[in-house]
């Protein structure tokens, strides 16, 4: 009998060792792993930068207070709002608590309630994240929730117009829905919300613990859109497997924050944060985007061509693809897997790749042969009767 808990549906798979692209399990069989834990390992496995930095960094100091000043996390915090309209961090260890960071900053600065976000999101697994989050699975059980979160159907202009009364703090959003179906934003949509919240003074929160740090061709997400957050959160690929997570925000909502107001222990501790500054330096780097943006569109447009555009769609962007099917696709994740290829599920009907941004072009093509090979069945050959 297990000693853990039941709440993950595990897969009886146990991973041991990883390298770039390529993960192996203890029996020595290796995959190529299209999941990247989740958008995690942005670099892939053991990158030798990374590797570097925890020997050094650990060798130097791993923990100390927020009470004491910290020179490291202000150039982290200067690296990730550079070219952008936002100016402050605030770091901490996961997406829940970004987002819970962002929720808390939100209702504080504006001294409203109301936060509006969308059917099929995600935004986590505590008390405030799992009511902003859209999708009962996740919430059921576990009420009462956090009251004020309107819940409003994704890209629906008419119902989040009618949401929009006096007492709405901010509207909360991912700009690509990863664990609702992999599902974007429209553009008018977009530039709705985007009117809407300067018209009104209400915030924008942009959840990119998914889609951020290069996961879709550009720094962030939101820079592809009419969007222009007043927060932002991160998480997953930002630390590149080593947990840590972050709030930016405009400089306008600083004061909002003040001393005592919000903390964490573990928070932007120096481990976690010379991690980061190296996964950062290495993603926000022209040349690397380009090769996100290069690379997605070559899987794009290889899924197209294998597989039969009535029966499948694909969508996302970047590096944060889905292949919608027409039937349940939990037993292909399983032959993918059998076959030595790793993605992940999105709702039912959506397969999501999620390579590392390192993954090559060669790991593209092997990853898209598997699936053809599962997804595009032959049509029986007809006998010929005579
Ligand atoms: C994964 C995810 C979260 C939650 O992150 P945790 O680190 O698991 O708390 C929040 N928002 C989005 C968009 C996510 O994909």
């Amino acid at each position: 009998m297990s000693s853990l808990f039941n709440n993950y549906a595990r897969r009886p798979v146990h991973l041991v060792k990883g390298k770039g692209t390529i993960v192996t399990d203890d029996k020595g069989k290796d995959y190529l792993d299209f999941t990247s834990g989740i958008a995690v390992v942005s670099l892939g496995h053991a990158h030798p930068a990374i590797v570097k930095t925890i020997q050094q960094q650990s060798e130097q100091l791993w923990h100390v207070s927020n009470l004491f000043e910290s020179p490291e996390q202000e150039t982290l915090a200067a690296a990730l709002v550079k070219d952008t309209h936002l100016s402050h961090a605030f770091f901490c260890n996961s997406g829940a608590e970004a987002n819970e960071a962002a929720i808390k900053l939100a209702r504080k600065h504006t001294g409203k309630n109301t936060i509006i976000t969308f059917a099929q999101s995600f935004h986590g697994r505590t008390f405030g994240t799992m009511s902003a989050t859209g999708q009962e699975k996740v919430r059921q059980g576990f009420g009462p929730l956090l009251e004020s979160f309107k819940i409003v159907p994704y890209n629906d202009k008419q119902q989040l117009e009618a949401a929009l009364d006096g007492d709405v703090a901010a509207i909360m959003l991912e700009v690509i829905q990863g664990e609702g179906g992999v599902v974007q934003i429209d553009s008018d949509f977009a530039q709705l919300i985007a009117d809407n919240c300067s018209a009104k003074g209400i915030l924008l929160i942009v959840d990119e613990v998914q889609t951020g740090i290069g996961r879709t061709g550009t720094c962030y997400a939101y820079e592809q859109t009419p969007l222009r957050p007043d927060i932002i959160t991160l998480a997953k690929g930002l630390g590149g497997g080593f947990p840590i997570g972050a709030m930016l925000g405009t400089a306008q909502l600083a004061d909002s924050f003040g001393p005592g107001t919000h903390g964490s222990t573990f928070g932007g501790n120096p481990l976690a944060v010379a991690v980061a500054q190296t996964v950062v330096d290495h993603v926000f780097v022209q040349d690397f985007l380009q090769q996100v943006e290069d690379k997605a569109n070559y899987l794009m447009e290889k899924l197209r061509n294998e597989l039969p555009q009535d029966r499948f769609s694909i969508r996302g962007t970047g590096l944060l693809l889905g292949i919608k099917c027409e039937d349940e696709v939990q037993p292909f994740i399983q032959q993918a897997e059998d076959k030595g290829l790793l993605v992940v599920q999105a709702g039912t009907h959506v397969i999501r790749l999620l390579p590392p941004l390192t993954v090559t072009k060669e790991q593209l093509d092997e990853a898209v042969k598997v699936l053809s090979a599962i997804l595009v069945k032959k049509p029986a050959t007809q006998k010929v009767l005579n």
